[in-house]
């Protein structure tokens, strides 16, 4: 079978970055599971898998635009400390929870400053290159119900 819109693609995956760093990786732990064609995936990685079927392997490089997007200047400011818990402890790095104007996001703290901390809520992938290294292990037809919901259910997928 071959992989295409509606049809459930798991695969082993180990992303790094120009440096060859390792960002992330399913190596060890069972395949990501994801409904091809649905925008689970970044569209330069699900644009390499489309017609492959399971045992494909190769790498894949993917550009910023196709992966995280480019990274905004306008999305890093400085957030005063007490807007901050006074118990916190904040550290360059770090990522923070907060209430963005569309629902919840999750920023960097980038720094510290004498004020506050310097955040960015880009993506921490956005503006990088990522150098995919896959392996497709299953090609199967999604079921009924994971096409109503966008996603993939069961092992590697959704519990609810
Ligand atoms: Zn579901």
């Amino acid at each position: 079978m071959k992989a295409a819109r509606g049809m459930v693609v798991t695969m082993h995956y180990t992303l790094t970055d120009d440096s060859g760093a390792v960002l992330d990786s399913s190596q060890g732990g069972n395949p990501l599971a994801y409904l091809h064609g649905h925008g689970n995936i970044i569209p330069g990685l699900e644009k390499a898998i489309e017609g492959v079927t399971a045992g494909f392997k190769s790498k894949v490089t993917v550009a910023p635009t196709e992966g995280y997007g480019e990274s905004d200047p306008e999305s890093v400011f400085e957030a005063p400390r007490e807007h901050f818990p006074p118990d916190m402890q904040i550290e360059p790095g770090q990522r923070v929870h907060a209430e963005g104007p569309n629902g919840p996001i999750t920023l960097t703290v980038v720094e510290l400053t004498e004020t506050g901390a310097i955040l960015d809520a880009n993506h921490p992938l956005a503006g990088k290159t990522l150098h995919f290294d896959v392996e497709v292990v299953t090609v199967r037809p999604a079921t009924a119900e994971e096409m109503t919901h966008g996603h993939v259910h069961g092992e590697g997928g959704h519990h609810h």
